[in-house]
């Protein structure tokens, strides 16, 4: 099975560059409407019809337009051919209006096949525009062919990468199983079966001599040799914790995907992520938003099923076999005691419990009829 994925980025072009992209905007606009207005002079009772002119006659003819991507006005054609075929197509139940003509108030984007970009951690580079900084929030997963891009910009001004991407899948076999997963701090993820995944002691140390290593730099003089050098080791420290952090990520989630057909798992406050000063909790938080991240896109890929439960949801409270609800349990309390049916078990395990049922519950409510 292949799967069709965008990816979207915010991109900070230079002053320079946002000029050559609202050109780029305003070029392959030209393109589109030159187009619709050939389209619109058809006439049934002519024998010869009148042609448009391609992107390289209208780059030909108008010089400003030599300045930008030509791989960009060739895929507006490209975009206008297949708009034609979908409206002289009868097999479509619902028909397509007529094209329309773009002006500046509509929406400002152009598109560029896979041999004219590349992407990287920090960077897009872009034919005729030139490298361009990127915030890099999820990365295209590795073995995905990239398709196309689309450069846009939004009504306040921001630019963004929308990046499509082809992935084959192969579905994993079904086991049957079903888990819930609570977050902690001392533990990575409590299962509700028992599973559980430590939270990786090289979060901590490393913490620890990456911490160092800034404390270091920071007492260096600015542009200094010995500067110098101590960026460059806060850098590699920090590359290899993202690393690690990494390679944990991968094998956990597909030890899960592997095991278990529905996970339910607990939401992360983001709220409460941004407050945080806390380099270890930081560091953890970012870590699982990571995890949920890799572990929800593997489970589209492989079949398998993947619930948030909402973070308001008193998962810690509730009893786990009764659902009576224990209103003073308070952080300290490591073992939940219910007064209604003398269940005792660890907190987290309990929590996990609701959680799966909770999920469960918000799996079915949100599936159709028809889906079963
Ligand atoms: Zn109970």
């Amino acid at each position: 099975m292949t799967t069709l994925k965008a990816y979207k980025y915010r991109i900070y072009p230079t002053k320079t560059q946002k000029v050559l992209l609202n050109k780029t905007f305003g070029c392959v606009r030209v393109v589109w409407n030159h187009l619709v207005e050939v389209f619109n002079q058809f006439d049934r009772n002519q024998i010869e019809q009148l042609q448009p002119l391609t992107s390289t006659q209208l780059r030909q003819k108008f010089e400003w337009m030599r300045e930008v991507s030509a791989a960009a006005l060739q895929q507006k054609e490209i975009d206008f051919k297949t708009f034609k075929k979908a409206y002289f197509s009868n097999s479509r139940k619902n028909k397509i209006g007529r094209p329309s003509f773009k002006n500046r108030d509509s929406r400002q984007s152009y598109r560029l096949p896979n041999q004219k970009f590349t992407v990287n951690e920090k960077t897009i580079r872009l034919e005729k525009i030139g490298t361009v900084k990127l915030v890099l929030d999820r990365a295209v997963p590795v073995g995905c062919k990239l398709l196309s891009v689309t450069v846009s910009k939004n009504k306040c001004g921001q630019f963004f990468a929308s990046v499509l991407v082809e992935c084959i899948t192969i579905q994993k076999p079904k086991t049957g199983n079903r888990i819930g997963l609570d977050i902690g701090l001392k533990m990575f993820l409590t299962g509700s079966d028992g599973f559980t995944i430590e939270n990786p002691k090289f979060f901590r140390e490393n913490q620890a001599e990456f911490k160092q290593a800034q404390r270091h730099l920071s007492r260096k003089k600015k542009g200094s040799v010995r500067y110098k050098k101590a960026k460059l080791r806060v850098a590699k420290i920090y590359n290899y914790l993202v690393n690690q952090r990494q390679h944990f990520i991968q094998t956990k989630t597909t030890e899960l995907i592997n095991c278990y057909d529905f996970i339910g798992i607990e939401d992360l406050s983001v709220a409460g992520m941004l407050k945080n000063h806390n380099l270890a909790k930081s560091i953890a938080d970012a870590a699982f938003s990571e995890f949920y991240r890799t572990l929800s896109y593997k489970a589209v890929w492989y079949g398998k099923e993947v619930v948030k439960v909402d973070r308001w949801f008193p998962s810690s409270k509730l009893c786990s076999d009764c659902g009576w609800k224990h209103d003073n349990l308070t952080l300290s309390d490591r073992v939940f005691e219910c007064l209604a049916c003398g269940l005792k078990q660890d907190r987290d395990l309990n929590a996990s419990k609701n959680i799966l049922q909770e999920a469960l519950r918000v799996s079915s409510a949100i599936r159709t009829p028809s889906e079963g």
